[in-house]
């Protein structure tokens, strides 16, 4: 009898649930020779405006139900809980899904994970696993769900199934960042995750894109966030915004208001080194300061410690009963109490002070007074439109104070001429852009750019 070989020929298989044409919500699932691992689990900016707006919100109490109502998360059989699937017609199965890992703790990267089955274990850096921790725990709102969590660093390689991921830390707008590495049947593929090369720690995304170009990869998942036709909107390097607040704070006798995103911690870095430089001493929120407790652990980052830091104060608010007990506060707000700040100290001591202060926290500035002639620094995006009400009350009550605004910001993203150089050595088979307006606008710098739709399955 004849022998007849067969030769098995595996296929590596993509799909996008998310991040196509959009800004965040990626989900990426790579199937290869059995394995199905998602990469990131997030939610897009402007996630489910078409139906829910303000208070109006998809039921807690409904699970997936008002989700699946409008299409707005994908119904894959093996990949939710139990709990999130029992008012919908999805049938509950087990896990048909291997890994979900996530590249770093953005909203728009993870938040979806809540409603994962708690058996699909989630691999993420451990310090992505420390914000995590810290947003459940100080945000009432915020929960991801129960879920085995397998923490990751830079250098250890993950075999699911056949597939082996690297995780190789990159700079990016919050730490423990990480792009991805993924060897398959065939070939490498690399996953950028979100990344900067303009920040401190630029270094991070070198080593990531020099070991991307090393693997002769077959396929590059690339950010394109600021990947636009003119970028008007003024950005700075992360140095460049230290510096120039600096300038406004050594140069003033007046209070320095700043605002930043609650978990960019280069930015916090920043007005600490220019409250120091500057003779002050930086005022920052529980929140922040609980944040920092976590983070002082890991000695790489070294953060100063809110504890024992002579120049970090904490802000406490003022509550009704007017004598800042302990017992009127959180539990985990109670720590920083040694280094508590009331609206009186700020407001007799402004001159000296770099405060944290942020939008909605704004009302502490009717008890805190700020003299005329002090500084306003916007240290987040520009407004995406004109019309921005948030920006109009913000000018509002800056105009009301006599505060002086100052925009001064570092993205969190490579622009369209970094993204060009890092494209160009990193020099892929295939580029499939995500986390983007325009996936079309790679075309213009790269002919191999692929155009995806979401759903769909794409071989390699
Ligand atoms: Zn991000």
């Amino acid at each position: 009898m004849p022998l007849i070989w067969i030769r098995v020929v595996w296929t590596v298989k993509i799909t996008f649930y998310g991040g196509v044409g959009e800004i965040g919500g990626n989900k990426i699932l790579l199937e290869d020779r059995g394995a199905r691992v998602f990469f990131d689990f997030g939610q897009p900016f402007g996630f489910g405006t078409d139906f829910f707006t303000g208070w109006l919100m998809p039921r807690a109490i409904n699970g997936l139900g008002d989700y699946f109502e409008f299409d707005l998360l994908p119904k894959l059989k093996g990949l939710y809980s139990r709990e999130q699937l029992v008012s919908t017609s999805l049938a509950y199965e087990n896990p048909l899904f291997d890994a979900v890992f996530l590249s770093h703790a953005h909203f728009d990267h993870v938040q979806h994970i809540e409603f994962l089955d708690p058996e699909i274990p989630v691999y993420l850096g451990a310090g992505t696993r420390l914000f995590l921790e810290c947003m459940e725990e100080t945000s009432g709102s915020c929960k991801y769900g129960d879920h085995s969590y397998q923490t990751f660093r830079t250098g250890d390689e993950i075999r699911v199934g056949d597939m082996t991921v690297e995780p190789v830390h990159v700079d990016h707008s919050i730490p423990a960042a990480y792009g991805f590495l993924i060897n398959t049947s065939g070939g490498t593929l690399a996953y950028t995750g979100d990344l900067r090369v303009h920040g401190p720690r630029k270094d991070m995304t070198e080593e990531f894109v020099a070991r991307a170009e090393q693997c002769d990869p077959v396929a590059l998942i690339c950010e394109g966030t600021r990947m636009v036709e003119v970028e008007t909107r003024k950005n700075y390097s992360e140095h460049e915004v230290e510096s120039l607040s600096g300038e406004i704070a050594s140069s003033s006798d007046k209070a320095v208001f700043a605002t930043h995103y609650s978990r960019d911690m280069d930015r916090f870095r920043s007005f600490y080194n220019v409250a120091k430089k500057s003779g002050r001493k930086i005022v920052i929120s529980p929140k922040t300061a609980y944040l920092l407790s976590k983070l002082v652990g890991d000695k790489s980052l070294s953060f100063p410690d809110p504890v024992k830091d002579q120049d970090v104060l904490v802000y406490y608010k003022r509550k009704k009963s007017g004598k800042f007990d302990d017992k009127d506060y959180f539990v985990w707000e109670r720590g920083f109490m040694n280094k508590m700040v009331g609206h009186d100290y700020v407001r007799k001591n402004q001159h000296e002070l770099v405060i944290d202060v942020d939008f909605n926290q704004f009302a502490e500035l009717v008890d805190v007074k700020p003299e005329r002639g002090g500084h306003f620094i916007h240290s987040m995006s520009e407004p995406f439109s004109e019309e921005d009400l948030e920006d109009q009350v913000m000018h509002n009550w800056l105009d009301h104070f006599g505060l002086r605004f100052h925009q001064l910001h570092a993205s969190g993203h490579v622009n369209k001429s970094q993204l060009k150089a890092m494209i160009d050595q990193i020099n892929p088979k295939n580029i499939f852009p995500v986390h983007t307006e325009n996936p079309q606008m790679f075309k213009k710098i790269n002919k191999k750019v692929k155009t995806m739709q979401a759903g769909k399955a794409y071989t390699l």
